[in-house]
């Protein structure tokens, strides 16, 4: 395998941005900061408050569809950091407290409101309330005028640290951690990567995972549900209308509804014919003047339940076997097919003597026992949304021996009773 391909590959599945589950709310823009009046001396105001706005309107510039904004509310007096909840954002380049640890750069402390914003591909996303950023004052730092005049002795960049920790105040998390392969550049060099070196700006521009990252946060974004009167789950076929609802026009939109159909109308219906679970993954792509072509997808895991008329399980000639286990006791073994979630909920046992009902038995896979040797009808009935299903096989009725165990009789003929769902009870047991 060359290298180029490996790296390829080893992208695919390498994990791009992640969140940490704070999100700030678009209605509370611009996001205010302070600068605290604790300064390093070796940095000379008013750098202090330029490196910032450089890092947050790196952010602005080039992610310009998250359509982010943020105001300089100046010097706030004394230290109130980390871990406070007033809901101000402050940044302090000395830590009074030493909070910050040796080997760490700086830290954002990230505070939540605790009130759920959004679900989204699975995790919940909670509104932010403050986000403190406290640089490590035993380290020295370097502008970017002097990292790129190569006055830079062993410090850190300010940009690249402020516009990384900006990113957590987003609410971004890492590119990669630190002990991380972190084999795909664009993850490595991302401002998100875990760490900078010294004398380092790369990590002040964005790169396509910071920007993929944040725009997932506050980008063009759509969600769908299903229609009021649709229903998710049942019986085949199965009709589902979908709603849409995006934040932006958008130019085109394809639906993939997960059994090899697909649409491109904006709030489709469709009908499942075969039973199954069903991801629904929608694609839009739209356009918009200030931050040009975007894409956003969403994919909601089984999503659409199916459900078909009950049947054996792959693989089984029947929808039930059955063993002797000791006496005149026999163990029913049900080979209902329980692939589609929720779709038997009903089931039952009838044994029959002749004619005559001796034994009737709701449990998924009962031990029955027989009074008396002899022949016997067995009789199982399941059912759900997808409709009912019945099998019947005789057992010949003889006293076993401990341990001996008599071989399944008839499985593979199991026949198929049609309309004798009148004799199951409703009950979930499964
Ligand atoms: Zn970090």
């Amino acid at each position: 395998m060359n290298a180029l391909l490996l790296l390829a590959m080893a992208g695919g599945d390498a994990h791009a941005w992640e969140h940490i589950g704070l999100v700030w709310d678009r209605d509370d823009f611009p996001i205010e900061w302070y600068i605290t009046d604790y300064v390093e001396d070796s940095l000379e105001d008013p750098y202090h408050h330029e490196v910032i706005e450089t890092a947050y309107s790196n952010w602005e510039v080039d992610a310009p569809c998250a359509r982010l904004n943020f105001d300089n509310l100046g010097v706030r007096e004394g230290y109130n950091q980390g871990q406070t909840t007033e809901g101000i954002n402050t940044f302090a380049y000395d830590d009074p407290d030493d909070q910050v640890g040796s080997g760490t750069l700086a830290v954002t402390y990230t505070i939540g409101t605790g009130d759920v914003a959004f679900t989204r591909g699975g995790d919940t996303y909670q509104w932010y309330l403050e986000g403190d950023i406290i640089y490590n004052d035993d380290l020295g730092w370097a502008t970017t005028e002097d990292i790129a005049n190569g006055q830079c002795n062993n410090e850190y960049s300010v940009e690249a640290v402020t516009t990384h920790e900006i990113g957590h105040q987003l609410g971004m998390g890492h590119s990669c951690e630190q002990n991380d392969d972190c084999p795909d550049l664009d993850h490595r060099y991302a401002v998100m990567y875990w760490s900078t070196g010294p004398c380092d700006n790369y990590q002040g521009q964005l790169k396509d995972d910071d920007i993929e990252g944040i725009n997932a946060l506050y980008g063009p974004f759509c969600e769908f549900e299903a229609t009021e009167d649709s229903e998710r789950f049942g019986g085949a076929p199965l009709e589902i209308c979908f709603e849409l609802n995006c934040s932006e026009e958008y130019t085109s939109i394809t639906w993939d509804f997960g059994d090899g159909n697909t649409s491109n109308e904006e709030s489709p219906c469709h009908t499942y014919e075969d039973k199954g679970q069903f991801t629904i993954n929608l694609a839009i792509e739209g356009e918009e003047e200030e931050c040009g072509t975007w894409e956003y997808t969403e994919r909601e895991q089984a999503f659409v339940l199916v459900c078909g008329e009950p049947e054996p399980s792959e693989g089984f000639g029947g929808l039930f076997t059955y063993e002797g286990v000791s006496g005149l006791t026999y163990q029913m073994i049900n080979q209902t097919d329980t692939s589609v979630y929720g779709c038997i909920d009903q089931i039952a046992w009838h044994v029959f003597k002749g004619e005559e009902l001796v034994q009737e038995i709701q449990a998924w896979s009962p031990k029955i026992e027989f009074a008396e040797e002899g022949d016997y009808r067995v009789v199982l009935n399941v059912g759900g949304p997808g409709g009912v299903s019945a099998a019947e096989l005789n057992i010949e009725v003889t006293e076993v021996s401990e341990g001996c165990v008599t071989a399944p009789v008839g499985a593979g003929f199991a026949s198929l009773f049609i309309g004798l769902g009148a004799a199951v009870r409703r009950r979930r047991s499964v």
